[in-house]
């Protein structure tokens, strides 16, 4: 057998790195109300850095990576890391995760740089909403011009992400919804997830059958579609519409049996599994000097250690680091 695998037999092709922890926005079910202790600048990975990482990890299988954050935007130069990643030539697909706030402007220069896909998380089409939800003077409209952009210049599919909360926004899913058939955007629909540092309500929690309830009013969803970097989404559409509306349901019905992802965080710990706090720290070997085979002996011990499943349903709750510090 050729390439990564987990102690379960799970193909790992996938790494998932957050760039920074630092965000322009405080997400109500991301960001911690009093926001984070931010990683100090010097204990962030240089792009360098994560190079050599993502080269250790493309020579044992790895082949599609995605930038996440924090906002990865809010780093300097990010370009310049997607046209490093971009020109190693085990690495298949460089995707990136943002908040779309900088978009408008920063599209141009990433497709350039090499990148091709966009996700964008938006969780509501309202003014005044996007403000509470995402406790910041950014406008919904910042977002849209940066969905605009990414289009325009062929970063796609470019997909939306919108979080869903009982009495938050769930009231927008049709709404939502409506935009996959009148102007063909492609929207994820995500559960509500526990994460630390949050404060989580249960009462706050939508499961994705009850989403796909409330879209009955606009049709039968046709099932079985895939998309390119397909991860854990089940993708449908509405007859005639050119968009596609997708559900990830961690919680109600997870995926964990065909994760197939590692997550590196700013700070260069290596995460096998989204929901458990256990990390392999590759930071301070690198920086101690250790050699490309013992860095990958490193990698590899991760993948080993990666758990069968996550275990929210048991009541177990991550609790050492915020979604910003992990890269959701
Ligand atoms: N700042 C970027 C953004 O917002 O897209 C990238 C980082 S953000 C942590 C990555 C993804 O995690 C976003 O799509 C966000 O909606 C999702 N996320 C964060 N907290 C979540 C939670 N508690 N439950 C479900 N998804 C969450
Ligand atoms: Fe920032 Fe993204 Fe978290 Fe919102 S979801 S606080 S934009 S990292």
């Amino acid at each position: 057998m050729t390439g990564l695998y987990d102690s379960f037999q799970r193909p790992i092709n996938y790494l998932r790195i957050s760039v920074t922890d630092r965000c322009n926005l405080r997400c109500v079910y991301c960001m911690p109300a009093d926001g984070i202790c931010q990683i100090s600048h010097g204990d962030i990975l240089t792009y360098e850095e994560i190079c050599t990482i993502v080269k250790a990890a493309a020579d044992l299988g790895i082949s599609r990576v995605r930038l996440t954050g924090g906002e990865p935007l809010v780093r300097l130069g990010l370009a310049d890391l997607v046209q490093l990643l971009v020109g190693l030539d085990t690495i298949d697909d460089v995707s990136l995760t943002t908040n779309g706030t900088l978009l408008g402007s920063y599209a141009p220069i990433l497709k350039q740089a090499g990148l091709k896909r966009v996700n964008i998380s938006l969780d509501t089409l309202r003014s005044d909403r996007f403000k509470a939800i995402t406790r910041s003077s950014y406008d919904v409209a910042d977002v849209l011009r940066g969905i605009d952009s990414a289009g325009s210049v062929g970063l796609s599919p470019v997909k939306i992400n919108m979080v869903v909360m009982a009495g938050i926004n769930d009231d927008e899913v049709i709404d939502f919804a409506a935009k996959t058939i009148g102007e063909g955007w492609h929207v994820r629909f995500i559960e509500f997830m526990p994460t630390a540092g949050i404060a989580y309500r249960t009462s706050h929690f939508v499961p994705v059958s009850e989403i796909k309830r409330r879209l009955e009013p606009l049709g039968e969803l046709e099932p079985g579609l895939t998309q390119v970097g397909n991860g854990p989404a089940r993708y449908f559409r509405f007859p005639g519409s050119r968009g596609t509306v997708g559900f990830i349901s961690p919680v109600s019905e997870h995926f964990c049996f065909n994760c197939n992802r590692l997550r590196l965080t700013a700070d260069g710990k290596l995460r096998p599994c989204l929901l458990s706090d256990a990390e392999v720290d590759l930071k301070q070997p690198m920086r101690s000097g250790i050699s490309s085979s013992e860095l990958k002996r490193l990698i590899t011990a991760a993948v080993s250690s990666k758990p069968l499943r996550h275990r929210l349903a048991e009541g177990f709750l991550p609790g050492d680091r915020p979604m910003t510090q992990v890269g959701g």
